[in-house]
């Protein structure tokens, strides 16, 4: 018998929801009810001092408002508990033990400024190439640093190229060595990085569909490396089109205009919201009104663009009540 769907919302609490995480939410719920499946509402609240609890509770409040219902996890609980992604420390510890018995996990004591000073000046924190200078380190140099730095925590990564098929982007390859170099699995404040936390959670959760952003599409090569030494089995990929503003930015909790703590404040159901996004990603000919329960009988993937979306201006400067 095949397995039973699982699919899963992975919000990060930092704010409220924007535009682009609605999207997501209802094409990760559209995919798991159509096929009969599970959700599974996991907060990725890895870093509290950014995650407040309060912002988390409000986002279950947003999904509920927007008809996206879900079977475990947040303040729900369930069979996977713990679903906090702060509340999982011991559990990527664990995670680390394995890494580390492979031989594979070394500490970093580069600061930002000297990764970058090695970097291309274009690239940004999570771009950056490491050069693997603290791989070379001897044990009294490390013993030395030790002393006055508390070190990050990195995976080596072989040159090998990791392939797969992403079901709406198609197919996908990264040299682990060249193009994303030893990566994070630890920061040096102790906070576990997202690459292993996402990965450790989804295995354990279960999940067998994961449906995210498209600018998640360039991680998975690190995470299915990952599954591999964890002895995992991946579940399978769907990144969809970002969300963006009209002059070709991506959609973010900057545009606070868009942010459903105002949306909510001039719409009385999220009906208009859930039709106008359903249109711009291609689920329904004209925008109507709709809940997501409404969409479910005609869903199918076929339909999901599959490159990025910008939204139309009016979203700017009218009130969603009239953009349909
Ligand atoms: N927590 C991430 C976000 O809110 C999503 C991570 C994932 O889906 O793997 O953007």
């Amino acid at each position: 018998m095949p397995d039973c769907v699982r699919g899963r919302f992975a919000p990060t609490p930092s704010g409220r929801m924007h535009p682009g995480n609605v999207l997501c939410a209802l094409l990760a719920w559209l995919s798991a009810r159509s096929q009969g499946g599970r959700i599974v509402l996991r907060i990725e609240d890895l870093d509290p001092l950014r995650c407040p609890r309060g912002n988390a509770d409000l986002l279950e409040r947003d999904l509920a408002w927007l008809g996206l219902d879900w079977d475990e996890g947040g303040s729900r609980g369930g069979a996977h508990a713990p679903y906090y992604q702060s509340e999982c420390t011991p559990i990527y510890g664990t995670a680390l033990e394995i890494l580390q018995k492979q031989g594979l996990i070394y500490p970093c004591f580069c600061s930002r400024s000297q990764l970058h000073a090695a970097s291309a000046p274009h690239l940004s924190d999570s771009q950056v190439i490491y050069d693997g200078r603290c791989r070379r380190l001897t044990a009294d140099q490390v013993q030395q640093l030790s002393k006055t730095h508390r070190p990050a925590l990195r995976l080596c990564v072989p040159n090998e190229t990791i392939s797969f098929t992403d079901s709406c982007q198609g197919n996908y390859s990264e040299n682990l060595a060249k193009e994303c170099g030893d990566f994070l699995v630890r920061r040096s404040d102790g906070v576990f990085a997202y690459q292993l936390a996402v990965v450790v959670d989804d295995a354990r959760m279960g999940v067998t569909e994961v449906v995210r952003g498209r600018d998640l599409l360039s991680s998975v090569p690190q995470q299915l490396y990952l599954y591999r030494l964890l002895g995992y089995r991946p579940p399978q990929y769907r990144h969809i089109p970002l969300l963006l503003a009209p002059d070709g930015r991506r959609l973010s909790k900057r545009d606070r205009d868009l942010d459903l703590g105002s949306l909510r404040q001039s719409l009385s159901n999220a009906r208009p919201l859930i039709g106008a996004l359903a249109h711009l990603c291609g689920l329904l000919p004209q925008p109507e009104p709709v809940t997501p329960q409404e969409l479910l009988p005609q869903f199918h993937w076929e339909l999901v663009r599959r490159e990025s979306i910008c939204v139309p201006e009016k979203w700017y400067t009218t009130p969603p009540t009239e953009w349909l």
